[in-house]
């Protein structure tokens, strides 16, 4: 496929989406109002309605080339699901018609009773159903119109990750709403969380992929000893793309743009072989479909080109690994931007107390936000010097502190020297917008007018991280509101407000080195929560607060809840026993093999130089000899006590309880058996050794 010239772009992007403008183009006009009030406020479409928007948007579809329909979803896997069913009815005997009903349209009910539940759906009445999400738009992937939706069990509860983000789509827009009316805003009518998510990975050459098993089952490498050049040099990041890359990108742009996704930035990330893809902004429900489509295609069209796409959050030890920061704000429709500092004291004043609903809601639940970023990948991620550590808090830049500080101890800001910030009647001083030092340890800073969010990991999808964002600023924004709306002088009010919740919330401030030893002594003194690994965080989701937040504002119940958190612990469990049954296999199967036969070759050299009966110094040769019989002997052993961890870790039956095992005894005899093949692979011969290098997989491109 051909780059197309920039003056198709614009006809290319969004072709294959039933969109706004091809709504409007073929509904009629009431069809296209109830169906707008359908998107915008969640109204019922009324079953005749539903009709003429199905046959519309099928007619659209067959245009384009459709022969199937397929309600698509994202399941409790990181991967969406879809079940086609051909867009025909038979009408006679021998003939069939071109077909696309409402009923189609709205509900489907994929038979997808081994989709992972947490034993939601106990097995005799094992469907779940899918219900039309009409505020995301429907496309065309593969011949196939694709219908967003929600997937849930006949009673209702969620089984999917879009049903919750949804819900939070609601309560932000409620309370937001509700704050900015306090603000004397008449004309907005609906807020939404605006998401960008940019996408790291990394491309490797297929063929060496498939060389090894670690990649092929687990998409990250288990064995592997350091390249001698690295990522040290520095010398891909932000360089030029090679054409290999290039064209990958290319092909991934025109994809994307098809499907109205607004691929913007692509460039080289820090280790080798590792790029990341920014798409301009969109409502959080509409980005977190995006990014899953976006993984999807990555996926696709690197197979194109011979290469093979790692999403893994951890592929190489050493390296950096691949995180998606998800940049989070809140708009309204009327195109303002909340967290965006204003030109005029009332502006700010909001500003301000929108900064602060954050500030509030992410210390009083931050383990919420670390729950949400809680899998086997990110484990080796978070806390290593790349990314922020497992401790959340947020960087605001020196400037909007400086502002805080004013307001809390009633003195005069830095920048403004004639008075103190007094709120709704002082302008801020002008924040710049880019400061220079954007401190990328934070775990989430504010970057002038939006929040970033660093602790995604590459693989998951976006919708948890961002329902849990909006669930908690919201439960702030509702106190808020609760508070305000019975104030008398409401300017004195807020003044107060803001002043009492920076007092209370300040300690997960911080603007310093996320990566430094001491910001963990400080953090601790400071009582902020630090989940090292995924097993300390997951089983903090059922604390009584967590169940209170998300049943108040109706994102999660606690039953779905609790089988959420059994998903998760059971996914956490089968990458780990996928990875030690990998690392036993690759053990056994091929280093220990290639070890011995090189060790082999070794000792008969010895014996036939010894033979000629000559005075040979034969130091090295017996060094060598030595240790490679040490180290395989190390391995072996390491393989043995993996085994019977693993053994003890499968045995276990209850869910937390194995969880822990796979984490406490399994990961660090993976660690142990790892050292010693890493050990190996310097000393065999090139051409003894079993499957690609790093070297050899990260320099392929
Ligand atoms: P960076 O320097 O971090 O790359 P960018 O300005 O390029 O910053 O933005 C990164 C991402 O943030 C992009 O996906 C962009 O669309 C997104 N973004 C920008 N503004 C907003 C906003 N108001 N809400 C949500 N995401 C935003
Ligand atoms: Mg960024």
């Amino acid at each position: 496929m051909e780059t197309p010239s920039p003056n198709t772009v614009a006809d290319i992007f969004g072709s294959l989406v039933f969109d706004d403008s091809s709504m409007k183009e073929r509904l009629p006009g009431d069809i296209y109002l109830s169906l707008q009030n359908t998107r915008r406020l969640g109204l019922p479409l009324e079953p005749e309605a539903a009709n003429v928007v199905a046959n519309a948007m099928k007619d659209w579809a067959v245009g384009k080339g459709a022969t199937h329909y397929t309600h698509w979803f994202q399941p409790m896997t990181n991967v969406t699901a879809e079940k086609h069913e051909a867009l025909i009815s038979r009408i006679e005997e021998d003939k069939v018609i071109m077909e696309f009903s409402g009923r189609e349209l709205v509900k489907g009910e994929p038979d997808a009773s081994s989709l992972p539940s947490g034993g939601m759906r106990s097995t005799f009445e094992a469907r779940g159903y899918t219900a039309w999400d009409p505020t995301s738009f429907a496309f065309i992937k593969d011949g196939t119109l694709c219908i967003p939706t929600a997937f849930c069990s006949y009673g209702g509860q969620s089984l999917d990750k879009k049903t919750p983000l949804l819900r939070s789509m609601e309560t932000i827009n409620t309370q937001a709403l509700r704050i900015l009316r306090l603000f004397g805003n008449t004309t907005a009518t609906h807020v939404d969380a605006t998401v960008g998510a940019e996408q790291e990975y990394f491309l490797i050459d297929s063929g060496l992929c498939n060389e090894r098993k670690d990649l092929r089952f687990t998409g990250r490498t288990l064995y592997g000893a350091h390249p001698p050049k690295n990522q040290d040099t520095a010398a891909h990041y932000f360089g030029a793309i090679r054409p290999r890359a290039a064209a990958f990108m290319g092909e991934l742009d025109t994809e994307l743009w098809k499907l109205g996704i607004a691929a913007k930035t692509e460039h080289n990330e820090t280790a080798p072989s590792q790029y990341e893809l920014a798409p301009i902004y969109n409502n959080a429900n509409l980005a977190a479909d995006h990014n899953q489509l976006t993984m999807e295609f990555m996926r696709k069209v690197a197979e194109r080109h011979g290469l093979t796409c790692l999403l893994h959050e951890k592929p190489f030890a050493g390296l950096n690994g691949s995180g998606k920061h998800t940049n989070w704000s809140l708009a309204t429709d009327d195109g303002q931007n909340l967290l965006e500092p204003g030109e005029s004291p009332a502006e700010n004043a909001q500003f301000l107390l929108f900064l602060c609903a954050v500030i509030k809601g992410v210390d009083d639940y931050s383990p919420l936000l670390r729950i949400a970023v809680a899998n086997a990948g990110n484990d080796h991620r978070l806390g290593g010097d790349e990314a922020p550590p497992a401790v959340i808090s947020i960087y605001l830049g020196d400037e909007l502190t400086e502002v805080l500080r004013s307001i809390e101890t009633g003195s005069a800001p830095e920048a403004q020297k004639s008075a103190y910030l007094e709120i709704g009647v002082s302008t801020l001083p002008k924040l710049p917008k880019d400061t220079t030092d954007r401190n990328r340890t934070s775990p989430l800073a504010f970057t002038g007018n939006k929040f970033e969010f660093r602790m995604t990991g590459s693989s998951d999808s976006i919708a948890c991280v961002n329902y849990m964002m909006n669930a908690i600023v919201s439960d702030t924004l509702r106190g808020f509101a609760d508070e305000l709306e019975q104030a008398g002088d409401f300017r004195r009010s807020l003044q107060e407000l803001i002043k009492k919740t920076i007092v209370a919330h300040k300690r997960i401030l911080f603007n310093g080195n996320n990566y430094a030893e001491d910001w963990m002594v400080e953090a601790d003194r400071r009582g902020l929560p630090n989940y090292p690994s995924a097993v300390d965080a997951l089983p903090r989701f059922p604390d009584k607060e967590n169940i209170r937040l998300l049943e108040r504002h109706k994102i999660l119940s606690e039953e779905e809840l609790r089988f959420r958190l059994d998903i998760l612990l059971d996914n956490y469990s089968q990458t780990i026993s996928v990875e030690a049954q990998t690392m036993l296999d690759m053990g056994r199967q091929e280093i220990l093999p290639a070890a011995l036969a090189f060790s082999g070759a070794v000792s008969e050299g010895i014996q036939s130089k010894k033979s000629t009966g000559l005075a040979l110094n034969l130091t090295y040769d017996n060094d060598l000899l030595v240790n490679l019989c040490a180290e395989t002997g190390r391995l072996y052993a390491a393989l043995n006590q993996l085994e019977q961890a693993l053994a003890k870790a499968s045995a276990i039956s209850d869910t937390l309880g194995q969880a822990k095992a796979w984490r406490e005894s399994v990961v660090p005899a993976m660690e142990e058996a790892r050292a010693p093949a890493d050990r190996l692979e310097a000393m065999v011969g090139k051409e003894y050794w079993p499957f690609p290098t790093y070297a050899d997989l990260l320099f392929s491109v």
